[in-house]
């Protein structure tokens, strides 16, 4: 039976929904997306429609909630869960966490999400820890194929972990960073404690054009360390590594790591150093670069901002493909969009759709920058071969924008290749250019 995980840290954030649901006996997705102050723990989800339906979801799937669509009522648990809150919303009590255990204690398999818990339960029990946790997890709710990376598995494994915790059906010790019970206690265990004690991965270029994008922001008032816009922006870049599997612990991206990517920025900004101050130190070479291709560009600053943030909430940004692809480099806007713009470009329909319409107006297939036809060289046996590449730029990529076949070049895999083979990717006009170039020469 396939288990069902949400990106959700704990498991009381759901009672902002749970209640409020009570509340107004019964609302939809957009009220309670309205009532964010409410109905999220951060009071201020930057897309609230989506993060009230997860949490909506995981509630759902604890059995609390019914939900139909968009409509959302209280299930007999739920009121039961209800009647047991005390007046903190984010706190769980006893009387609660006592209801959720027999549920689930009753219903082991009631529903996908349920079935994930008690499957990670029965293997803490059955003395599993650290990566052969992880690797059993996954396999026992049947997502081993989905969570390509370890760091995925590790993270929601954590998040399953800390449910568990928080009922009180495990203790609190770390088991994914404590070596494994085998006898001997050495081992592979080892790779999991070092993995606690390495550090974070360095700011990935999409993390840092968010960063660079607050602190232009805010440069005339600075922030705080704990203001609303550092937060948004900490609980932004955890979600984005959970897309793309790089979360490695709780301290990621915290609001304090969030709040000296800002002062590592003064660094490389004229206006805070020509007084003669050199801002906290340099922070990585990476933050220079995207300094230099963002800065002094705004506008597409912010439709590069405002492209990564609607990719995030894309469903098919985590669908499973190859990161790194050899000869496709990742482009100056960073991976979460090079990722959407390769998804988009591989979507069987769109491809076989772009297909049809070429072969309807030119009566073959033929790669748009060089003429290169594959039925002509190699005969009808490769006469479908060729690829489909996406010409909007990056930035202009918006939240579930529809890819229409204009949209769409036929490359055979050499231009394609040509064309993604630098971070600023090359226009099909750019490689023709190259081509009459190259062949004057
Ligand atoms: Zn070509
Ligand atoms: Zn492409």
């Amino acid at each position: 039976m396939k288990g069902q995980v949400f990106t959700v840290a704990k498991l009381h954030y759901i009672n902002g929904v749970v209640y409020c649901v009570a509340d107004l006996k019964g609302a939809d997705i957009a009220t309670l997306a309205r009532h964010n102050d409410l109905t999220t723990k951060s009071g201020s989800a930057k897309h609230p429609a989506v993060r009230v339906r997860t949490l909506v979801r995981f509630a759902a799937g604890l059995g609390l909630l019914d939900a139909t669509g968009d409509q959302v009522k209280t299930t007999d648990l739920g009121a039961l869960f209800c009647a047991a809150r005390t007046v903190d919303t984010w706190e769980m009590t006893d009387r609660q966490k006592e209801m959720l255990r027999h549920h689930l204690d009753e219903n082991p398999q009631g529903t996908a999400t349920l079935h994930s818990l008690s499957s990670l339960l029965r293997l803490v029990k059955g003395g599993l820890q650290g990566e052969d946790l992880v690797n059993a997890y996954a396999s026992a709710i049947e997502k081993t194929g989905a969570w390509r990376s370890k760091v995925t598995s590790v993270g929601f494994t954590k998040f399953g972990l800390d449910y568990l915790k928080e009922l009180g059906l495990i203790p609190g010790n770390e088991m994914l960073s404590r070596g494994a019970t085998n006898g001997s206690g050495r081992g592979r265990s080892g790779d999991s404690e070092g993995d606690r004690k390495k550090r974070n991965p360095k700011w990935s270029r999409d993390e840092l054009i968010l960063a660079l994008d607050l602190y232009l922001q805010q440069k005339q008032s600075p922030v705080a360390k704990d203001s609303k816009d550092v937060l948004e922006l900490s609980s932004f870049l955890n979600r984005l590594g959970v897309a793309l599997g790089v979360v490695q612990n709780e301290a990621y991206r915290n609001s304090n790591g969030v709040y000296m990517k800002l002062m590592n920025f003064r660094h490389h900004d004229p206006d805070y150093t020509q007084g003669g101050r050199v801002g906290l130190g340099r922070g990585n070479r990476d933050e220079a670069v995207v300094w230099q291709e963002f800065a002094a560009s705004p506008a597409r600053l912010a439709g590069v901002v405002r492209a990564i943030k609607a990719a995030v909430m894309e469903p098919s940004v985590s669908q499973t493909i190859e990161l790194d692809e050899p000869g496709f480099v990742q482009a100056e806007e960073g991976a979460i969009l090079t990722r959407l713009h390769r998804i988009r470009e591989r979507s069987r329909k769109l491809i076989e759709g772009k297909k049809k319409a070429f072969r309807d107006a030119h009566g073959k297939l033929f790669c748009e920058a060089c003429g290169f036809d594959f039925c002509d060289k190699y005969g009808a046996t490769a006469s479908h071969i060729i690829e489909v590449h996406h010409t909007k730029p990056l930035h202009t990529l918006e939240e579930r924008a529809v890819t229409k076949l204009d949209d769409l070049a036929m490359l055979c895999p050499n231009c394609h290749r040509v064309v993604h083979s630098k971070k600023q990717w090359l226009t099909v006009s750019q490689v023709k250019d190259l081509i009459v170039s190259n062949v004057k020469n």
